[in-house]
């Protein structure tokens, strides 16, 4: 007599076991080449503090005495009010907007900002503009809530500017918000002034607010970040912002929100993001104490970093550009740059493409179309490490496509 015994599997819900996350997903082949003892050059994950950048020491240094001092306790769920005095300093330093410390709601990061958004903006079937392509949270986020990512694309030969006319085309009665990220993950893009008007323009023709994701704002090279935040008459327009790109402080998971709503249409959703950020109680106390150091301190401390950034930039784009079925714009901000696979017929997909780069040239790079419609045939590369690094990672890679292609 057999005794199986049937274990019933408990089933998890189909919102999360939906989620896709590309850029981690590359990881797990590349784990299995590492421990065959190959090595790999990592140029996948944006995070700068895991190369040679790091939060500035009074940043630090305030931390640190902060968790001395005692303030290690449960805080308001908006925040801290000198932080928040602090947020809304920065942000009319930055952007010459009109806001008061009660249009401002402390985060754990931009993340937990956009979690607030979607989940007190979209009812199941709304949909949500998103740039294409565009960084992975947004459609798995917008998706987890049961609406429907509508990406609007980028004009790749224009530097990435994001295409008004597919935006107008995208658009409709069920359109809940418009997101802008800029400067762009993954493309690099910087959105010029006369386009963040014309999405203005556009939200406000259906009534919608714009979500504006700035947590590249200060990273730019030749041109200067407008936020949308600045332009607007009437159009609401949900800010986002925090330490992990221009602090240089990803791991202390610290952000924050703001809604400049001349015309306080967002009163409800402001209110259904005030009961979200009470069921989670409060940010990271004692980060918030850094987060002070940090907006109100000396930012002389991003000039070297930027100028080590360009470096990089410069580098990359030229080499890129020199190897044969390759081609890439050159990034305006962020530390991305999302080349196009001209030459396609050795690769069934961008994919392939990526896992070929992998095991053949030893380079890990996220495939274009894990960052969803518009990404297809090109590949994400960040240019974080230092010039040596990226030129090994480009002379494997020029051997390679040459090898490909001869
Ligand atoms: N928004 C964009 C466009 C990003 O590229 C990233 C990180 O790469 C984030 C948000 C995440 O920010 P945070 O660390 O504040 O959650």
């Amino acid at each position: 007599e057999s005794s199986l015994l049937v274990i019933e599997m408990i089933h998890a819900s189909k919102r999360a076991m939906g989620i896709e996350y590309a850029i981690r997903d590359v990881v797990l082949p590349a784990r299995e080449l590492e421990k065959q003892g190959i090595k790999i050059i990592k140029l996948n994950i944006g995070d700068p503090v895991k190369f040679d950048f790091q939060p500035p020491k009074h940043m630090k240094e305030a931390y640190c005495r902060a968790i001395m001092e005692g303030h290690n306790y449960y805080g308001e769920s908006e925040g801290d009010i000198e932080l928040r005095k602090a947020i809304v300093e920065r942000e009319k330093k930055k952007n010459g907007v009109d806001i008061t410390v009660d249009d401002v709601m402390v985060t754990a990061a931009v993340t937990e900002a956009l979690q607030f958004v979607f989940g007190a903006l979209v009812e199941p079937g709304d949909e949500v503009l998103i740039p294409g392509p565009s960084y992975p949270p947004y459609v798995a986020l917008v998706k987890f809530y049961d609406g429907v990512p509508k990406a609007y694309l980028g004009i790749e030969e224009e530097g990435w500017q994001p295409d008004i006319d597919d935006m107008r085309k995208k658009i409709s009665e069920k359109t809940k918000a418009i997101a802008v990220i800029n400067p762009n993950n993954p493309t690099g893009a910087l959105y010029d002034k006369k386009t963040l008007k014309e999405i203005l323009d556009l939200a406000g023709e259906y009534d919608i607010p714009v979500i504006s994701d700035e947590i590249y704002d200060l990273m730019t090279y030749e041109g200067k970040h407008v936020s949308p935040g600045s332009l607007t008459k009437d159009v609401p327009v949900i800010v986002m912002n925090g330490l992990s790109k221009v602090y240089f402080a990803t791991g202390w998971r610290l952000g924050y929100m703001y809604f400049v709503d001349p015309e306080d249409k967002l009163a409800e959703v402001r209110e259904a993001i005030g009961k979200l950020a009470r069921v989670r109680l409060c940010p990271n106390t004692p980060a918030q104490k850094a987060a002070i150091a940090g907006l109100t301190g000396p930012m002389d401390y991003l000039e070297g970093y930027m100028k080590k950034l360009k470096e990089r930039r410069d580098y990359i784009y030229k080499r890129l550009n020199e190897i044969p079925g390759l081609s890439a714009q050159k990034p305006e901000g962020a530390f991305y740059i999302f080349p196009r696979i001209e030459e396609r017929s050795k690769w069934k997909s961008d994919k392939e493409f990526v896992l070929d780069v992998l095991r053949n040239a030893h380079i890990l790079v996220v495939h274009g179309s894990g960052f969803g419609e518009g990404g297809e045939w090109h590949f994400r590369a960040v240019f974080l490490p230092p010039v040596e690094i990226l030129e090994q990672a480009m002379d494997n890679l020029e051997k390679f496509m040459k090898e490909r292609l001869s």
